[in-house]
């Protein structure tokens, strides 16, 4: 963990034991009608959310209820790894079981873009809306996440949550500037976002494509998409826990993300 990051937890403990801290839920639940990524057709598809039930207290379990659940690795609420990207894929600590555990607790930087997004769904956060962020609220210190906070996570309806037309997707994102400052001259652990991708919809068309995948991963950073709650969260101050799950060799997975906050007293 960074110091800035021990420095957090160490005041979380504080604030712990004087039963000063909220836990704040910022997960998507995990359904079948929830919408998962779709690429252009000449790729092949992530599939969704399914669940099967094993038994319901029924004559194929009469004590036990359990299911059977299958979804890509992409899918709901979830992590990316460094190796879900080609940038990435020779990072020796950049899978899912290999990630030191330590980095999956984090600070989290919120940056609220909820206004420039409802005008433009295709706004891009850039390195001067971070630097006037900081001017407001202090340094993204290293080892942070930076969430972009959008509104999209309320937008309940399948079709405008992906928001395509027959040019693309059309969600907000970072755009070039941003990841490199967020990269090189903030060193954080990785970008989180309310939307399926931690780059903007028409990413693709960027020079180069999905700079966030593409620079994060390369260097070794996560990260967090379809994120829900961020509202609820200070601009500054909330420590995230992340773990993805221990899949071998795995480039990401649905994980419950859960912040925790310091109360006033
Ligand atoms: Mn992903």
């Amino acid at each position: 963990m960074t110091p800035s990051g021990q420095d957090l937890l160490d005041r979380m403990a504080g604030a712990l034991a004087r039963r000063r801290v909220r836990v704040i839920d910022l997960t998507q639940t995990l359904s079948h009608s929830f919408p998962s990524i779709v690429l252009p057709p000449e790729f092949d598809q992530s599939a969704p959310f399914r669940s099967e039930p094993i038994s319901r207290y029924d004559a194929d379990g009469p004590d036990w209820y359990w299911n059977n659940f299958s979804c890509g690795e992409h899918t709901g609420t979830h992590f990316d790894a460094p190796i879900h990207w080609i940038t990435g894929r020779d990072d020796p600590r950049g899978a899912t079981d290999s990630i030191e555990p330590s980095r999956l607790i984090a600070p989290a930087c919120v940056v609220d873009c909820e206004a420039e997004t409802a005008k433009d769904a295709d706004f891009l956060l850039t390195r001067d809306h971070l630097l006037a962020w900081e001017r407001d609220h202090g340094r993204i210190e290293k080892g942070s996440w930076l969430l972009m906070r959008t509104g999209w996570s309320k937008r309940s309806d399948a079709t405008l949550y992906q928001n395509f037309d027959e040019t693309g997707l059309h969600t907000p994102g970072p755009d070039l500037s941003a990841v490199r400052f967020l990269v090189d001259e903030r060193q954080v652990i990785g970008f989180g976002s309310e939307t399926i991708g931690t780059d903007a919809g028409q990413a693709a068309h960027f020079s180069p494509p999905y700079p966030c995948h593409s620079l994060m991963h390369g260097a070794g950073r996560f990260g967090l998409q379809c994120l829900t709650g961020l509202e609820l969260l200070p601009p500054k101050g909330a420590l995230l826990i992340t773990p993805p799950l221990k899949i071998l060799r795995g480039s990401g997975s649905p994980l419950r993300v859960l912040a925790l906050v310091e109360a006033a007293d």
